[in-house]
């Protein structure tokens, strides 16, 4: 059948009828194990009753009423929660409707912050090489994906880069991992000097690097140090967790592992967990501070931000995982995933690394393990690996991409937070067989 749905033309894909905890059920009744929650979305699994009556109540109430006239019970409860559990310093939520929402309101907060502070020559921006931060032109030109940006360049705007904090391939030989990370957070200082501190107004990276790279987390000591770049000159701290955050990495937000906290800090995939498209930005008091006391508002809106169905579904999302003790069980659940990986793919001969945090996993596809070459791309290694996942009844997020010259297969795993560890032996063996066949093919 010919599909109206753009990019769905030739390639008929199954059609999702049910989802039943762990498995997304199509319209032939074949079961897929979900290894990867879509794109690290689907936290609770799919067919999670508390979300579900959560959306059923407030549907039964009212659906909608506009932001500029009203405020809602979920909302409301949504914003205090998050930020009863949220960084130091955290103190107020902006609800959106996913994450390329949330990236550019924490962009356009940043900005304006410091036209309200009287800086207003501070304009520019800095994002790492390896980075996805969404897809609307203010995302994508904060993003440093070199294939996404590509198309549309003329319409970006300009962003400065630096490197990414990946050790498996940019570490030196005889570099302690601490000093690596040192080496590469200090390129953000020499860029902020060169730009002229005076200028620049935030730094935005992820705390665990998903799409790009397969879950990356930093070094130790590598976001503490730019933490005190940014401090030292001004600069704000946005932390992008769309899709390390909520748990994902087995505390709410990634960055507690890091020890610091952001200015401002992105969130959506988890929040909504796949029940509905809900982002957040949330920010500092001292952010939200100085607007209320200038201008008194953020210059910014959409029609369904704070939408009650979808603040609904997030406060039984963000309960779920607080009150069910999820992230715990997050870390128990990842730690058996990271030894039934290295049990599977330890010595594998083409599989290079297996990293990641809490359930945000992810291997690299290597030609040569000893010398890191990845496959030639011409293969697409990563699309057969997905095509072969799917014929065996799982869903997992390969992907492909070259940072700073250093070309990579990875495979993205970040399954829901109640997986069993029998789904994660069922999740390991069928990804063996799916990347077994990919090779051969
Ligand atoms: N930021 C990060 C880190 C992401 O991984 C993504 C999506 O993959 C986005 C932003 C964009 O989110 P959305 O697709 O909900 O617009």
């Amino acid at each position: 059948m010919t599909s109206r749905i753009f990019g769905r033309g030739a390639a008929a894909l199954p059609a999702a009828v049910r989802g039943e905890g762990c498995y997304i059920v199509d319209e032939a009744g074949r079961r897929y194990l979900d290894g990867s929650g879509g794109a690290a979305v689907s936290c609770l699994g799919h067919s999670d009753p508390d979300v579900r009556a959560a959306i059923h109540d407030q549907l039964d109430r009212i659906a909608f009423a506009h932001t500029g006239f009203f405020t809602s019970k979920a909302a409301e409860e949504l914003a205090d929660r998050l930020v009863a559990n949220a960084p130091e310093g955290i103190g107020k939520v902006y609800l959106l409707s996913g994450g390329s929402e949330a990236v550019e309101a924490a962009i356009k907060l940043a900005r304006q912050y410091y036209l309200e502070i009287g800086q207003p020559e501070r304009r520019h921006l800095i994002a790492r090489r390896q980075s996805y931060h969404g897809n609307t032109l203010g995302a994508l030109a904060a993003g440093g994906n070199a294939w996404r940006r590509e198309k549309y360049q003329p319409l970006l705007v300009e962003t400065h880069h630096v490197a990414p904090c990946f050790e498996y391939h940019f570490r030196e030989e005889g570099e302690s991992a601490f000093d690596y990370g040192q080496r590469v957070a200090n390129e953000l200082e020499t860029e902020i000097e060169r730009l002229g501190a005076e200028t620049v107004m935030a730094f935005i990276a992820e705390p665990v690097v998903g799409a790009t790279a397969g879950a990356v987390p930093a070094v130790d000591g590598y976001f503490r140090r730019i933490r005190e770049i940014c401090d030292r000159h001004g600069v704000l701290l946005i932390l992008d967790e769309v899709m390390c955050g909520m748990g994902r990495t087995g505390t709410l937000f990634a960055c507690e592992q890091d020890g610091i906290a952001p200015d401002i800090v992105t969130i959506a995939k988890g929040l909504g967990a796949g029940y509905a498209p809900i982002g957040a930005m949330l920010c500092s008091d001292e952010i939200y501070g100085a607007i209320a006391s200038g201008s008194g508002s953020f210059q910014h809106g959409h029609t369904y931000h704070g939408h009650p169905l979808a603040a609904a579904a997030g406060k039984a999302v963000l309960d779920a995982i607080l009150d069910r003790d999820l992230l715990p069980r997050v870390r128990a659940r990842g730690e058996a995933l990271e030894a039934a990986l290295n049990a599977a793919f330890g010595q594998h001969p083409h599989v290079g690394d297996i990293r990641g945090r809490g359930l945000f996993r992810g291997i690299e596809l290597v030609e040569d393990r000893s010398i890191k070459t990845s496959f030639d791309p011409a293969r697409k290694l990563h699309a057969k690996i997905k095509a072969a996942a799917m014929a065996e009844g799982l869903i997992c997020y390969p992907a492909g991409g070259t940072v700073d010259g250093r070309r990579g297969d990875h495979v993205l795993l970040a399954p829901p937070f109640i997986i069993t560890e029998d789904q994660i032996g069922e999740l390991v063996g069928k990804l063996g067989r799916a990347i077994d066949t990919a090779l051969a093919a």
